[in-house]
């Protein structure tokens, strides 16, 4: 992964696991070697990928009842 700011490939910093977090439930940081930009990656808990998945079938079921 490149450097939103300077196109440099990042340097991982580590993976962080988010046990409090609902939503998400880890974090990797990463950063620039060049411009020192810090990012921060959140990878979303199951949770909240069902979350998503449902709310895509819903607004699926909307658009058929329009056809
Ligand atoms: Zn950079």
């Amino acid at each position: 992964m490149n450097c939103w700011h300077c196109g440099t490939e990042l340097i991982w910093g580590g993976d962080h696991d988010m046990e409090d977090d609902y939503d998400y439930d880890m974090v990797t940081n990463l950063s620039c070697p060049k411009c020192h930009t810090h990012v921060e990656v959140y990878h979303p808990s199951k949770f909240l990928i069902k979350e998503y998945k449902d709310y895509d079938k819903k607004s699926k079921r909307k658009k058929r009842k329009k056809l």
